[in-house]
């Protein structure tokens, strides 16, 4: 029998005590705050109450008081979570759910419970440096412009391993955007190693902590003064994670949609006139939850230009439903995670509209897993790719 002492979650018992089973992590429609249904996984399953937050807490409270033992059933239930903090945003008494299932992934992780495609992405990413397993050799292939990469430069752009290695067309776009900008910037090339962030959700801690320790040392190294993000999975592990480990950031870090947004109002980016498009958008969980405050600059940025008529999914902004691929899921359970995906899409389609824009790699990637397997008649575009396609 496991001691209480020995978890990691003993530092949550007074969160984990005290939900009082209300089930609005579990079910709830509510028309102010564009909630249209929670947990993405009660909605893709059977539903059964242990993977909701409201069983997890329940499941866990038994762990604490020595009634339930580690299963790789267990494990199970706590890995088919897509950490969305949707379950946390809309918890009346604030139970910070989230940052409680990533420490009790961790205490499945010390109990060798882990799934093992996430050992398997951690053994690469100790190996590779990305969790693709992908020869870091590759990194910077899609880069024409090689004198960009290391240079002395106040800037980086971080560009994250899902843009380096799968959906490099938001790296050109965002690279397109900063030479257009003016920027005076670099990339690490094959010194930017893996953000942590799937590693930071799926309990596997050390390692996590390994390639954080590298990336802020290598940016020092260069003397980088500020860093660009395109991932949203990135800029939120940079602002959350790392000063947790790590301490307060020598260096200032910024998404590409507040850059572009800036530069928009002081009239200093050019785009093409174009016909109206309608377009909806899908805000990933790193940025409207999981950032220190929700982010609201990619629907601002959106907001400002003339030509795009952005229309809202029923769920939306705080209570926006998630793309199904986060904390592990895509790579743990890749056939809910599409089949999540595909209910995110099905808000999108009765709107009409051309695109369906986000601002995180791992969301094109899953939700573009979906509309392709469906033939869904939209485009899963990065709101960069948007902008770079008509910059004069
Ligand atoms: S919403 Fe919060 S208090 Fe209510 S059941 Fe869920 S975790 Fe417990
Ligand atoms: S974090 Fe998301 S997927 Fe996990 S229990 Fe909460 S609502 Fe469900």
């Amino acid at each position: 029998m496991t001691e209480a002492k020995d978890l990691r979650i003993t530092q949550y018992r007074k969160e984990i005590y005290k939900c009082t089973r209300c089930g609005y992590c579990r079910e709830m429609v509510r028309e102010r705050d564009n909630t249209f249904r929670i947990c993405p996984i009660r909605e893709n399953t059977a539903g059964f109450e242990a993977y909701t937050s409201k069983g997890k807490m329940m499941l866990m409270r038994a762990i604490l008081e020595g009634e339930l033992e580690f299963t790789p059933k267990l494990a199970e239930i706590f890995f088919t979570c897509s950490t969305c903090g949707n379950c946390r945003e809309h918890c009346p008494v604030d139970i910070a759910t989230t940052d409680i299932f990533e420490a009790f992934r961790c205490d499945l992780a010390d109990r060798e419970l882990s799934l093992p495609q996430h050992i398997l992405m951690g053994q690469k990413t100790l190996t590779e440096k990305n969790p693709y397993g992908e020869p870091q050799s590759t990194r910077v292939v899609w880069l024409e412009e090689t004198s960009y990469l290391q240079k002395e430069a106040p800037i980086a752009y971080f560009v994250g391993c899902t843009s380096s290695f799968r959906q490099v067309e938001i790296a050109k776009a965002t690279f397109k955007i900063l030479k257009a900008l003016g920027v005076d910037f670099t990339l690490l090339g094959s010194d930017e190693w893996c953000c942590g962030s799937p590693l930071f959700r799926t309990g596997q801690i050390e390692i996590a902590k390994t390639v954080a320790q590298h990336n802020i040392e290598k940016l020092k190294e260069l003397g980088i003064k500020q860093i660009y993000f395109s991932c949203a999975g990135c800029f939120r592990t940079f602002q959350t994670d790392y000063p947790k480990y790590f301490g307060k950031l020598d260096f200032k870090i910024e998404s590409i949609s507040k850059v572009i947004l800036s530069a928009i109002k002081k009239g200093e980016l050019d785009l093409k006139d174009e016909p109206s498009i309608n377009i909806t958008y899908h805000d990933p969980c790193h940025t409207i939850r999981m950032t220190k405050k929700p982010d609201q600059t990619p629907r601002k940025l959106i907001k400002a230009i003339p030509w795009i008529n952005l229309k809202e999914m029923r769920s939306s902004q705080k209570s926006s439903m998630c793309c199904g691929a986060g904390g592990g899921m895509k790579g743990g359970y890749p056939e809910l995670a599409i089949k999540i995906a595909t209910t995110r899409i099905q808000q999108a389609l009765p709107l009409n509209v051309k695109y369906l824009v986000s601002t995180c790699p791992f969301c094109k990637r899953n939700l573009s897993d979906a509309q392709q397997a469906h033939n869904y008649p939209l485009e899963i575009l990065d709101l960069t790719e948007l902008i770079a396609r008509r910059l004069k």
